[in-house]
Order: C-alpha cells, then structure tokens, then sequence
C-alpha cells in the first residue's frame, strides 16, 4: 500500500500537472491579425462581442444577420477598434442561397477566408413542446441547414488556407434539456454533422479544423430575457465567452467549453450516471407545481 502511495500519488501528480499545463493558454492576439474571418449572427449577443475582439486583433471581418441598422453599427466600431477591414452583408439564413452568397461575398471581396464563425440562431420558444413540427422544420433551416450550407460553400477557400470552422452550439446540444425541445434538436445536428466531417477530414488529412463550443448560460440580451427568470443560475459574460470561443478556435481545439464549470464538468456524468446529470438539469429549473398539487 505504502509503495503504491509512493507511486500512485507522485504519477497522479503528473498527468495534474501536464494536463493543467497543456490545457494552459498559448494563445496570443498576433494569431488572428490579418486573418479573414465571418462571424454570423453578429448584429448582438455573442456575435457582436466576437466581431469586436476579432477587430482588436486586427483581423478582416466579415460579419451577418438580418438587421442592417445593427451591422452598420458592428460594422463601424469594429473600423474604430482597429480591424484591418470589416463589411456586412444582410440577409436571412433561412434561405440557404444567402448562406452561401455571405460566403462568396468572402470570396469576392476578401479574396479567401481563414476562419468561419457559424453563430446565429433563430427565434424559438421556451416552453413544454407545443407540437408544432413547421417550427422545428424551420429552426433545422435556421440553425442547422444553414450552417451545413455555409460550410460545404466555405470549404474550397478553408482548404486552400489550411482554415477553421467554428460551430456555436450549447448545453443543450449534449444533453436533453427541457422547455427548448426544437432548438436542442438542432444543436444535437450540428454535433452529429461537423464531429462525423470532422472524422472525414481527418481520413482525408484535410487540414480544417472543427471547433465545437459548448457554452452554458450567456448573458445575451434574448437568453436572459427568455430564461433569468426560470433558470436559477448566474449567465456568464457575452464578452468574455466571445474571447474564450476565439481562443479555442486559433488554437483549433475540437471542443470548447464555457464555462468549463458549468458545461464539461457536469457532462462527464453522461455515460457513467445520466440519470443523475438529467436531474441536476432538471433542478437548475424554478419548476411550475403540478397541477392539482
Ligand atoms: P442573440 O443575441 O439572439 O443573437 C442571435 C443572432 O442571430 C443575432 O445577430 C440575430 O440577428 C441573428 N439571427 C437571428 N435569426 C436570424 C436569421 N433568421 N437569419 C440570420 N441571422 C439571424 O444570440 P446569442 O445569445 O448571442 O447566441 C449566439 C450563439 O450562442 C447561438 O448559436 C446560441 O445558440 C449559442 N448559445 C447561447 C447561449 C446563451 O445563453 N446566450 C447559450 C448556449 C448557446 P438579427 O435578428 O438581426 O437577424
């Protein structure tokens, strides 16, 4: 036992110690200066935020999403913050054809494309799922369809600069939650989608990397507004999250998690004790009473 201990503790205290430094950052700013990035659903939220940072870093952006007052807006402070160039182009996603006219607008005006950011998300309820099939069809076109048809645009241009594909998912794309029945089913999509593409382009020693992030509770304006209320949990910073998303993406990791605490942690229960990790979802809800109760 004593020997074990000796050995045991000391071998423990290594792997501690190389996984705490290679997870460790390594990112620098320098790594996204003059790169050719689109960042969908970048009028508010998440999007913006990004669109910001990448501005600072000096990267060119290209930034979408239907409102255009908004994107003039994004547009002109991300020129004030320092991009190197930033443009916008308006439109819905739920049309595919624009999805991939954003990317030839890439195409045409920045001449390629090093990074994709797939950010948007269409509106959806949160509520008990209220059997309405035409809203599922239409949330897998908005946030699914849409993502799938931007990528297989984007990938002649990501494979010539050796580029990456950034997919912002959630929570509820790892695991059942319950009043977002139709959006969970798109973010479990997109897993399905970029972690098979992924594999295949590992197969075909295609240099693009896939970046899943996995994010918690964000204190954008629609999640706080639909969810603050029910969600007995504090909303992590839409600023912050934004750098961690771009971190993760340069370094061209396969899964990002925000906040790890609050996401990969609780996900480690999924294979060993599910049940256990449906209830701790379950009870981070203020649940109505049953009825008669
Ligand atoms: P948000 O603030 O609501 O922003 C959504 C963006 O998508 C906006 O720019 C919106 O702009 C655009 N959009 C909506 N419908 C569109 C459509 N039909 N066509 C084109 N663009 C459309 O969202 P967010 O909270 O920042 O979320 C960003 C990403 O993070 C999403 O993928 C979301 O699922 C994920 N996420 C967020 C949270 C959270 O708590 N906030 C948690 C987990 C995951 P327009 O209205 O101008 O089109």
């Amino acid at each position: 036992m004593g020997r074990l201990q000796k050995i045991l503790i000391p071998f423990l205290g290594l792997v501690l110690a190389f996984w705490f430094y290679s997870a460790r950052d390594t990112f620098k700013p320098e790594m996204l200066r003059g790169k050719r990035v689109i960042v969908t659903g970048a009028s508010t939220g998440i999007g913006e935020q990004m669109a910001y940072h990448l501005a600072r870093m000096g990267a060119h952006v290209l930034v979408t999403a239907r409102t255009e007052a908004r994107l003039q807006n994004v547009v002109r402070r991300c020129l004030q913050l320092g991009a190197a160039s930033a443009r916008f182009v308006s439109g819905t996603m739920e049309d595919t054809a624009f999805a991939q006219h954003v990317v030839r607008e890439a195409q045409t005006s920045l001449g390629g494309l090093d990074m994709l950011i797939l950010n948007h998300v269409g509106a959806s309820y949160f509520g008990f799922f209220d059997g309405d099939v035409e809203h599922v069809r239409k949330l897998l076109e908005i946030n699914f369809l849409s993502y799938v048809a931007m990528a297989t645009a984007a990938l002649p241009m990501l494979k010539e600069s050796e580029g990456s594909i950034v997919v912002v998912s959630s929570m509820a794309g790892k695991v059942g939650f319950p009043f977002t029945v139709p959006y969970s089913a798109t973010k479990f999509a997109l897993d399905g989608f970029f972690s098979s593409l992924r594999q295949e382009f590992t197969i075909q020693s295609i240099n693009v990397s896939i970046t899943l992030c996995i994010l918690g509770f964000i204190d954008t304006e629609r999640a706080v507004r639909a969810a603050a209320e029910v969600l007995q949990e504090r909303p992590a910073p839409r600023d912050e999250c934004a750098l961690e998303i771009l971190k993760g993406a340069a370094l061209r990791r396969r899964e990002l998690y925000y906040r790890y605490s609050s996401t990969r942690l609780p996900l480690l229960l999924r294979d060993c004790a599910a049940e256990l990790l449906d209830y701790l979802v379950r009870s981070r809800y203020r649940l109505p009473a049953p009825p008669g109760a």
